[in-house]
């Protein structure tokens, strides 16, 4: 199984990702969290990423791709993959493309959680304040102005993937609304 999952900050990627990853038995491969990683190990790319994660900007395609290209050849996910936050625009989902190309693959689908704009701006904020009440520090990227930021970029970079998807047939709309339980009853109804 190796798929992506498509959708704005909040939208419901990592919950249903993980859920997918323990489904499936394959790794979950968040973008995000190994940018982060790479912050915190203030490696050369942690440091060329974090002035434009903290901005709500994205990363450069190359340091990206190149995260991704890395890590997709480990041992665990030779079998499989679930993507979330990768890719995030056009030139990205070319080049993973070709990568999987390279090793006669591709993708099995790409599953897009539809959610409302300010319902995700509420969810993000909560994110932030639980992470206060649990007495852990909120992301750095988790104010509501970066979150707006994050959105609107969202909608530039990453919409037109949807287009680039359902041109090849790999596409499957969800409802991100509902229900968390509901919401992987939808994606693994899709997937059979
Ligand atoms: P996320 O955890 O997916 O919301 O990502 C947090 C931040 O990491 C984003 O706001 C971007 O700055 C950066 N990032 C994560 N994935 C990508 C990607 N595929 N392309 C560019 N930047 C990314």
């Amino acid at each position: 199984m190796r798929l992506v999952m498509l959708g704005p900050p909040g939208a419901g990627k990592g919950t249903q990702g993980q859920r997918l990853s323990e489904r499936f038995n394959v790794p979950q491969l968040s973008t995000g969290d190994m940018l982060r990683a790479a912050v915190k190990a203030e490696s050369p790319v942690g440091i060329a990423a974090k002035s434009v994660m903290d901005a709500g900007g994205l990363v450069g395609d190359d340091i990206v791709v190149g995260c991704v290209a890395e890590r997709l050849q480990q041992s665990d996910a030779v079998d499989g993959f679930i993507l979330d936050g990768f890719p995030r625009t056009v030139a990205q989902a070319v080049s993973l493309d070709k990568l999987l190309l390279s090793r006669r693959l591709c993708l099995t689908a790409v599953i897009e959680l539809l959610v409302d704009e300010e319902l995700l701006v509420k969810r993000v904020e909560q994110r932030a304040q639980d992470a206060l009440n649990n007495g852990q520090s909120p992301r750095s990227d988790d104010t509501p102005e970066t979150i707006r930021k994050r959105m609107a970029s969202y909608r530039e970079n990453t919409v037109v993937l949807s287009n680039f998807y359902h041109n090849q047939n790999r596409l499957i709309p969800i409802n991100g609304m509902g229900a968390v339980d509901q919401v992987t009853v939808d994606i693994l109804e899709a997937l059979s």
